[in-house]
């Protein structure tokens, strides 16, 4: 075999590579391409039969790909999102506090969680959150062990554009992570505890947890309005804790429609970023109706009609 040849077969397809050399020292020794070219190709070789075997390409959205969290970055932070299928639409129930109207407009539909859906409501996006879920389900040890070479790889690329890692880890779903532990009996933050953690729930005895310093210092919450919740969304609030409220702001997502004050807290612009551990204390994040969400609004429903507010 020439040079030339192994090196192509490195490039395009390292893993049926038969040089005597790789099957025994698993090495390659093609002379055209560095070491760096051969280790390039193997990881998107790998890559690819995870992706098949898994259905899914990466655990975690990196920085970049969702317009919000890109938007932290001129403040510094890069975010990276875990996204599994809501609710009960692989058959696991991920959010325990959902209500009808908040699965109905659930952001899994926004952006490109939306487009072009087949006849069973799915996308390569759906499909993947769901296989997503599936490995956590069912393959719960080598799930930990992505999550923590996921969140690795986030740290080491953010470090290297000189930003601050932080990650979201309920991105469509309502989980205790804080109760959820490894194979070592750590939490995700105790394994991470230079990493700031944060999320959204509708679990009011998590966002109350939270105001009263209950939960890991590296965790931040932000309490999820429903329709089904006005009670529990007073008594975060009364708490100490934020509370996140949807507006309908139209298409053009018109923040200008937004109130200044609703249920007597000053309203902030919660889509300005995701960086919701930068908010302080007693406000209500307003956040602008997406997806299957918009022309929802109205007086009572998780989506408040903007101007009645
Ligand atoms: S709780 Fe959140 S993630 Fe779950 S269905 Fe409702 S809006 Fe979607």
């Amino acid at each position: 075999m020439t040079a030339h040849v192994h090196a192509a077969q490195c490039e395009f397809s390292f893993l049926s590579c038969s040089s005597s050399t790789f099957v025994e020292t698993r090495r390659c020794t093609c002379t055209t391409f560095g070491r760096g070219a051969q280790r390039r190709a193997k990881r998107s070789a790998v890559k690819l039969v995870d992706r098949a075997a898994r259905g899914f390409a990466e655990l975690l959205t990196p920085d970049g790909y969702n317009p919000k969290t890109k938007k932290g970055r001129a403040r510094g932070y890069s975010s990276a999102i875990l996204h599994f299928a809501p609710a009960t639409l692989s058959g696991l129930n991920v959010c325990q506090f959902a209500s009808p109207e908040c699965r109905a407009a659930c952001l899994n539909t926004a952006g490109h969680g939306g487009i072009a859906l087949d006849a069973a409501g799915l996308n390569d996006v759906q499909r993947a959150r769901i296989a997503r879920l599936n490995y956590y389900r069912y393959h719960r040890p080598e799930f930990w062990a992505l999550l923590v070479a996921a969140i690795q790889a986030h740290v080491r690329r953010a470090l290297k554009h000189g930003l601050t890692p932080v990650v979201r880890l309920n991105g469509t779903s309502d989980l205790p992570w804080e109760r959820l532990r490894m194979l070592d009996r750590r939490t995700i933050f105790e394994a991470f505890p230079e990493i700031q953690f944060y999320d959204y729930t509708k679990d009011p005895r998590r966002a109350i947890a939270w105001a009263r310093g209950e939960m890991p210092a590296n965790y931040h919450l932000t309490f999820s309005r429903s329709e089904v919740n006005d009670a529990d969304v007073r008594d975060v609030l009364a708490a100490g804790g934020n509370v996140a409220v949807v507006f309908d702001c139209g298409q053009k997502h018109d923040y200008a429609l937004m109130p200044e004050l609703w249920s007597g807290r000053r309203v902030i612009n919660g889509d300005a970023d995701d960086l919701r551990f930068l908010d302080p204390a007693g406000v209500v994040v307003g956040l602008s109706a997406k997806g299957r969400a918009i022309g929802m609004g109205s007086d009572t429903g998780f989506v408040l009609s903007a101007r009645a507010a």
